[in-house]
């Protein structure tokens, strides 16, 4: 059952405690009702705010232990009040205007909130594509030709995989590489496309092991023809471009190297959502994510990178 704000006067008014921010969370992480995590007895007492205590063995749950809202000392209602704010934004959100919007004092406040909740926008466990895939790599960064000012950020790589959906585009994923080898292409289209599936690429010897790995295999070289990248493989230049535009525009080029794979999170969270016509449904969809236990641990796997830390130290006990 999914059961959202449908505006923001239901968002107000549903939101404006903590009790109700609490209720929200433990509906979401257990949909069938509280069980203590120690002895799986369902019956409980709250001892404070977050804090659930078991009526069995007395074991003590927090609603929010090993979610992005662990250890805050923000309150959860701030919290989701940035989560309907970033939801509801169209083109995406940045710490500033977080940090504007919420009037939080301080701009690191702000800054931490947005990079947790992009860390809540990769879901675990999604689903892989299928169908026709059109994958490319692509510099983000430096400057870029056709785009006004610059990106304040060294020349990355990144690799896109856009699905077609008739002549249009279905879902995307992105992750940034650090070259294009087969090493590094390979495990990217493994853990986003499904095997099976129709993988449309230039004539790049990275891509070679495709169809050992189980996919087809459709190589349009681009020597031979007379056409251009982007009018060979549209879909995924088009989400290049996009992305480009927006890391310029929302963000005014200012992302750097180490927090590109959190923006690209981000890029690709709203673009999978971007005909969702419920704003409610995307902010749900935030909070589910939000408080599933191993969304960090699988993330982690997924980009075992040590700039994926954030900056600075923190307690990591339930990542
Ligand atoms: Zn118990």
């Amino acid at each position: 059952m999914e059961d959202y704000p449908r505006n923001v006067k239901e968002f107000d008014v549903r939101f404006r405690s903590e009790v109700g921010c609490r209720e929200y969370l433990l509906q979401l992480r257990w949909p069938d009702g509280f069980r203590c995590p120690r002895c799986g007895c369902p019956e409980s007492t709250l001892v404070r705010t977050t804090l659930l205590r078991c009526g069995a063995c007395r074991h003590q749950a927090s609603v929010t232990a090993g979610t992005i809202f662990q250890d805050t000392r923000t309150p959860l209602r701030v919290w989701f009040q940035a989560m309907w704010w970033v939801t509801t934004q169209k083109n995406g959100a940045s710490a500033l205007g977080l940090q504007r919007v919420l009037g939080l004092p301080r701009y690191d406040t702000a800054w931490t909130m947005m990079h947790k909740l992009r860390r809540a926008m990769v879901r675990p466990g999604r689903d892989l594509l299928t169908g026709r895939v059109e994958v490319d790599e692509c510099y983000v960064g430096g400057l870029e030709e056709d785009l006004p000012g610059r990106l304040n950020l060294e020349k990355a790589l990144v690799v896109v995989a856009a699905q077609e959906d008739g002549p249009g585009i279905g879902r995307i994923r992105m992750r940034q590489i650090v070259d294009a080898s087969a090493e590094s292409l390979m495990p990217f289209i493994q853990e986003s496309v499904a095997p099976g599936s129709v993988i449309h690429t230039n004539g790049w010897l990275g891509y070679s092991p495709l169809v050992r790995n189980g996919y087809e295999h459709e190589i349009t070289f681009l020597k031979r023809k007379k056409k251009t990248p982007s009018e060979l493989m549209p879909r995924v230049h088009r989400v290049i471009s996009l992305l480009k535009r927006w890391l310029m525009g929302t963000h005014r080029g200012a992302v750097s190297h180490k927090h590109l794979d959190y923006y690209l999170d981000e890029f690709t969270f709203r673009f999978n959502r971007r005909r969702s016509k419920s704003r409610g449904k995307l902010f749900f969809r935030l909070v589910q994510q939000a408080v599933t236990v191993d969304a960090f641990t699988r993330y982690q796997i997924v980009h075992p990178k040590p700039a994926r830390t954030m900056g600075k130290p923190q307690s990591v006990g339930g990542w």
